[in-house]
């Protein structure tokens, strides 16, 4: 069986080695030495002023939104995980969304002032697929308007845009490590942002409001354990040939499609270093895609449709609006088995399945 990913574990005397520093003392979590030890690594490999490392991808998003105090209109992209939306609404904030651009994926920031009202309080946008938003454009609209900008980077580690990494733009990024994603830590994630006063903010939040007997904000569990702080240190060495291996079997991908009529990324080389965290391809109808799924079932290959449905359709939602490039481009989408050691032979296969159905 073959799954759009296979999460990488480095051996288990490594995660064991690191993990019995803690053992040893007895220290699992609430901020113990792994945790820091992390925190700094991470900070230094992704070149973050402060950064936090925290429970997961979800609690950060919740966590940035509420440091920021905002409560009503939220200006968000229909184009992404579940999670994004979820957030909003679970902090009791008004998602509005606006359509996606059809290169790049990521919210159409041309069309967000037309979406501002005097109720808008901030932006939540995602780098899907780990490729940047316009952040130039979203930077611009979001000083006129005096809106914050958080951005959903839960795919983006390890992308670097105009030679800095892009988690460390907006007034808040945030990571996801969970174990599906490109880097991590089984369940975690971590929040970034630039001024001290917000990471202090930001730290409280975590940990309950309080420093011991000391009580100064609602705060929330954030926190992560030793436990996953452990494998974040034992798989963040392996990182940047991670990165490589998804290149290389990217670029076989893309040599094997580039005779069919399916779309497969395309993105600035000049501007963008890539972290290759996904492999979608846009088919030309759903049809296509539901058929190329089955095929690929029947030879034990799952696919995944990352991203549907558009979360502006998500029937919980009291009222959205049409976002028909969002709609139509989820319904086309099929992100393809992409990880480390992904055989070259299994990539000629699933490009051959592909190619025997669309290409007539
Ligand atoms: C995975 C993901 C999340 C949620 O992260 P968790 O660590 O699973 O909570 C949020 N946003 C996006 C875009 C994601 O892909």
């Amino acid at each position: 069986m073959i799954n759009v990913t296979k999460t990488f574990l480095p051996s288990f005397e490594e995660y064991t080695t690191i993990l019995k520093k803690a053992w040893d003392k007895a220290w699992i979590t609430n901020n113990g030495m792994l945790v820091q030890e992390l925190e700094t690594k991470l900070q230094k490999y992704l070149n973050a002023q402060h950064l936090l490392y925290c429970g997961n991808g979800t609690i950060v998003l919740q966590m940035a939104l509420k440091a920021f105090n905002i409560t009503k209109e939220v200006i968000t992209t229909p184009f992404s995980y579940v999670a994004t939306t979820n957030v909003l609404l679970w902090e009791g904030c008004t998602p509005v969304f606006v359509d996606i651009d059809p290169e790049n994926f990521c919210i159409d920031a041309s069309k967000i002032e037309a979406a501002i009202t005097k109720n808008t309080q901030a932006i939540l946008a995602t780098h899907v697929y780990g490729l940047p938003c316009n952040i130039e454009l979203i930077e611009k609209i979001a000083v006129k308007h005096k809106l914050k900008v958080i951005y959903d980077g839960a795919h983006a580690f390890g992308t670097e845009y105009m030679n800095k990494p892009l988690l460390s733009f907006g007034d808040i990024s945030t990571c996801s490590f969970h174990a599906t994603k490109l880097f991590h830590t089984v369940e975690g994630g971590c929040i970034i942002c630039h001024k001290e006063e917000l990471l202090r903010e930001l730290m409280l939040m975590r940990s309950f409001g309080h420093i011991g007997d000391e009580y100064f904000s609602v705060g929330v569990n954030g926190k992560n354990s030793e436990f996953h702080a452990a494998m974040g240190l034992a798989v963040l060495p392996h990182i940047n040939s991670i990165i490589e291996k998804r290149k290389e079997i990217s670029a076989l991908y893309d040599r094997l499609l580039s005779d069919s009529n399916i779309r497969v990324l395309n993105f600035d080389k000049e501007k963008i270093k890539y972290n290759y965290a996904y492999y979608p391809v846009i088919f030309a109808s759903e049809k296509d895609l539901l058929n190329v799924r089955i095929l690929l079932e029947q030879d034990d290959i799952n696919t995944r449709r990352y991203f549907y449905p558009s979360l502006n359709t998500l029937p919980y939602l009291k009222s959205a609006s049409a976002c028909p490039v969002s709609e139509d481009i989820s319904r086309r989408v099929l992100c393809l088995p992409l990880f480390p050691d992904l055989e070259e032979e299994k990539v000629n296969q699933i490009s051959g399945t592909i190619k025997k159905l669309v290409n007539i």
